[in-house]
């Protein structure tokens, strides 16, 4: 019997765990942490081995092939020592796909994963096939493999995960856009975590697809360097495969205009979202009137810029995800009237000097909140909008309750993580929406 040990006991390793042994192995899970109630009855249910707050070395080193949830780094001793011995490490979802007979559509990128994956999912779920939601999102694609299987799977998927797939192949693989981001699990180095994007389309042939924006900084240079041939083309619609290539159906944010579409969600990032499902969906046979529908009546996710209410003519709106500047332009950039923004929280080192002018431009202004707001005051004072200095949500929405006018936009996009004043960006979100309710 092959052994699989399982580094992780959360929902994809607990989902692991319960296919491996369907699928005959000796499992084995531990996880260094603690493995939460629900997760160790699941174990418990199924009669698997196993344990948490440690690594038991001997065990682990037996096994024939170990699954590690993406959170685990290389670096990890146990990692290393599993490295040292040559023994195969790999993802959920690898793992998973051997017994899967699931097309899948595979979503990555450094931004717009979960939003794009989602309205994907929404467009599958419309047309009426059997699909089911996983990856990064959702329910363990492993437990939904082992509980009976799908005809489609939407998958987003993290670099991380893609780090530790080998044969894998996506029937249709989706890159958004690649810019620097966990550099520090990719040894500071900008061309590791490219390579680590662009194994999406490892393993395709002609028969498949990929689907990428085509004004990313890395895609198209990256296409030219895998193989002869894969040119980037001045038309940026779909190109024929090559042997052994996927076809390209790279897409501009033209197309957006070219094709017609009308998308519920604000602003620039989520028209090349709405692209890139829209290009996504019909690859996978949906039907192109369901798709334009379910553009219009995307009810978009939670916590991205998200339309919470008007009240008094000032219309909130919650981006708690926006934990780094970046977000924040580009929530900014889709505000089309006056905007009061909520910034602060714990600061990660942030550069604000590239928002500065934006903020010129398309603020009221600007609400601090966050346990110490120095830096805040040091980098927007002297623009010479008014300011507020808050330190609590019910405070924070006081603040902008005063600050705005009919017309005007109220704008949770804080550039910053949460955890100073808050649980979680999800916390933060939900307070804010109490609070603007409550008014
Ligand atoms: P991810 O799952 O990759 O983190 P999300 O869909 O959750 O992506 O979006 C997170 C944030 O990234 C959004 O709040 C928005 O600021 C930004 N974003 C979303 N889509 C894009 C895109 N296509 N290009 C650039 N930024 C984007």
């Amino acid at each position: 019997m092959s052994k699989i040990v399982i580094l992780g006991g959360a929902e994809s390793g607990v989902g692991t765990a319960i296919l491996a042994q369907k699928k005959g192995y000796e499992v084995f899970v531990s996880d260094m942490g603690t493995i939460k109630d629900k997760y160790r009855a699941m174990l418990e249910a199924n009669h698997i081995e196993w344990e948490d707050g440690k690594h038991t070395e001997e065990k682990i080193l037996e096994a024939d092939e170990v699954v590690k949830s993406p959170g685990i780094p290389d670096t990890a001793p146990m990692v290393q020592k599993l490295m040292e011995k040559g023994t195969p490490i790999l993802s959920e979802l690898e793992f998973a796909m051997r017994y899967s007979r699931g097309k899948t559509i595979c979503i990555t990128g450094s931004n717009g994963k979960t939003t794009t994956t989602t309205l994907i999912y929404y467009i599958m779920q419309k047309t009426g096939v059997d699909v089911g939601l996983a990856g990064n999102i959702g329910r363990s694609f492993a437990l939904q493999v082992a509980e009976g299987d799908h005809d489609w799977y939407v998958l987003e998927i993290s670099s991380f995960q893609l780090d530790n797939m080998y044969n894998f192949r996506a029937d249709i693989a989706v890159l958004m856009n690649i810019t620097p981001d966990h550099l520090d699990r990719y040894e500071f180095e900008m061309q590791n975590y490219v390579d680590s994007k662009m194994r999406i389309i490892q393993n395709q042939t002609e028969a498949n697809h990929f689907v990428y924006w085509r004004q990313d900084e890395y895609i198209d240079n990256e296409l030219e360097k895998r193989a002869n041939g894969y040119r980037p083309s001045p038309t940026p619609t779909s190109r024929p495969a090559q042997e052994g290539h996927p076809t390209l159906c790279g897409f501009v944010d033209t197309d957006f205009e070219k094709y017609d579409l009308d998308f519920s969600q604000i602003g620039q990032h989520n028209k090349r979202n709405a692209l890139a499902a829209y290009k996504a969906t019909l690859l996978a046979g949906a039907d192109e009137a369901i798709i334009r529908q379910c553009l219009k009546d995307f009810p978009g996710v939670e916590h991205r810029l998200e339309k919470v209410e008007e009240k008094n003519g000032v219309l909130y709106i919650n981006d708690s995800k926006a934990t780094n500047v970046d977000a924040c332009q580009v929530a900014l950039q889709a505000m089309e009237r006056p905007t009061i923004l909520i910034v602060g929280g714990k600061d990660k080192g942030n550069d604000y000097t590239i928002i500065k002018d934006l903020v010129k431009e398309k603020c009221a202004g600007i609400v601090y909140l966050g346990a110490d707001n120095t830096k805040l005051h040091q980098n927007f004072d002297d623009l010479g909008l008014p300011v507020a200095d808050t330190h609590s949500m019910k405070e924070c929405v006081e603040a902008c309750v005063k600050m705005a006018k009919a017309g005007d936009t109220v704008l949770l996009s804080p550039c910053c993580a949460s955890f100073d004043l808050f649980k979680n960006m999800e916390d933060r979100g939900e307070q804010f929406i109490e609070q603007v309710r409550l008014l």
